[in-house]
């Protein structure tokens, strides 16, 4: 990274703006760069170059890396096998990037018009102005945001139709109007960044507010357990399934897991207890709330499940009848090219949209009043340093970077639609 690419990005000018609404004792480096800057797989220059996309809606050209992290592994080490200049699509080519959610036949028919959509983070670990900024995005760009555990805060109603409703073990302000509110419902079994473990939100974090959505008292620690009680088995799946098809028939359903050794048999039993998609949580996703000991060695890393799915699901003739999405630790528009084409549909994102409203990777969400730039807070003061319009622009510029990427990566490839790299792990190469 140069000094050059280090000053004058318009994020960082934003970021400062916010530190300095409320936060003169946050120290700043000389060229304004906030401190605590990252990590392996999302090191610094990844983080400017998110927030560069973020503030201009275009991959950055002023030489900051914005497709690869320091890793040293997984998606780090592979890129595409791109076609002579001459062979590639004309620039002008119209290129198809929407995936349908519903193969199944049965339920609403959906399609996104981007392979991707936003994950669950749920009130309580992030501010209801931060769910607000991804739902207004999710609604511009024609695609979802998931509630999260927390609860369905009234401000999203309006955007319902780009909102899954995600039910996980705590049950947290599970209602049968949030359930009918919701085009797709997710059930959350595991997490990649924290799987065995459930959930954890602190008291602090408990305000009146949230212990309200969440039915619960304020100020008391409240824990999501591990796993469902009542699901032991595929046949108890279905019944869920089946709960949820009795209040909703038309809502299509997820089943987020993680990734053990046997999430391929995971997967085939999701599609015969009813799921229309199977969302695959890799390790490495989570914010600083998942322990990094959870994270670095519980799970197994999502670009060895997605290919092992994909190939299992197709061996069982029904890979074309589920849809694959495919999450934790996806952080560029290159990630997303990737999972695709070891065999996922598409890509869930969490962490990418956090850093495009402000996130600096300090791992201080569970410390505190939480989060200082105003993300995984639910302090008042604090929740008020993001405008969820002006979250909602950076978020959208993200994605509008992320699509002219992919659109970019598919004609150098010579294909017309997204759908077209599923499964080309023949157009990936191991980089030395
Ligand atoms: S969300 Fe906030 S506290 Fe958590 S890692 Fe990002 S900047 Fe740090």
């Amino acid at each position: 990274m140069t000094e050059e690419t280090t000053i004058h990005l318009p994020a960082i000018e934003k970021h400062v703006e916010h530190l300095r609404k409320g936060f003169d004792f946050w120290p700043t480096l000389e060229n304004g760069t906030p401190p605590a800057m990252g990590d392996f797989r999302w090191p610094a220059e990844l983080i400017l170059s998110t927030w560069y996309q973020a503030g201009t809606g275009e991959p950055p050209t002023n030489g900051l890396e914005y497709r690869i992290g320091d890793s040293g592994g997984g998606f780090d080490k592979l890129d595409f096998r791109f076609l002579p200049e001459h062979q590639q699509l004309p620039p002008e080519t119209e290129i198809d990037l929407a995936i349908p959610l519903n193969r199944r036949g049965i339920g609403r028919e959906i399609e996104i018009a981007v392979p991707w959509y936003g994950g669950g983070m749920s009130f309580g670990s992030v501010s209801e102005q931060v769910m607000l900024a991804r739902a207004i995005a999710a609604k511009e760009w024609g695609t979802f945001t998931s509630t999260g555990e927390g609860g369905y805060p009234d401000s999203l109603v309006k955007y319902k139709d780009h909102i899954i409703t995600q039910i996980a073990t705590g049950m947290f302000g599970v209602r049968e109007e949030t359930i009918q509110y919701a085009p797709v419902v997710e059930f959350k079994y595991a997490q990649g960044a924290k799987p065995g473990l459930g959930g954890h939100l602190l008291g602090d974090k408990t305000t009146i507010t949230v212990a309200k959505m969440r039915e619960s008292v304020p100020w008391v620690s409240l824990f999501s357990p591990f796993p469902f009680h009542s699901v032991y088995s595929v046949e108890d799946h279905r019944k869920h399934v089946d709960w949820v098809k009795t209040i909703n028939p038309e809502a299509l359903v997820s089943v987020k897991v993680s990734t053990p050794t046997d999430v391929d048999m995971v997967a085939v039993g999701s599609y015969y207890a009813g799921a229309h998609i199977v969302h695959l949580d890799g390790s490495y996703g989570g914010t600083g709330a998942a322990p990094e000991i959870a994270k670095k060695n519980i799970a197994m890393p999502i670009e060895f499940a997605i290919p092992k799915v994909h190939k299992y699901l197709q061996g069982e003739n029904i890979r074309d009848e589920i849809v694959v999405m495919a999450s934790g630790g996806i952080r560029t528009a290159y990630d997303i090219a990737k999972s695709i084409a070891l065999g996922a549909d598409g890509a869930i994102l969490g962490t990418s949209e956090l850093v495009a409203i402000g996130c600096t990777r300090c791992s201080n969400c569970e410390r505190g009043r939480g989060c200082p730039f105003g993300l995984t807070t639910t302090d008042p003061e604090l929740s008020l340093l993001v405008e969820p319009e002006w979250g909602a622009q950076r978020i959208g510029n993200l994605n509008a970077s992320y699509a002219k990427q992919l659109r970019d990566i598919l004609r150098r490839l010579g294909l017309k639609s997204i759908h077209d790299l599923r499964g080309r792990t023949d157009l990936l190469v191991y980089r030395r």
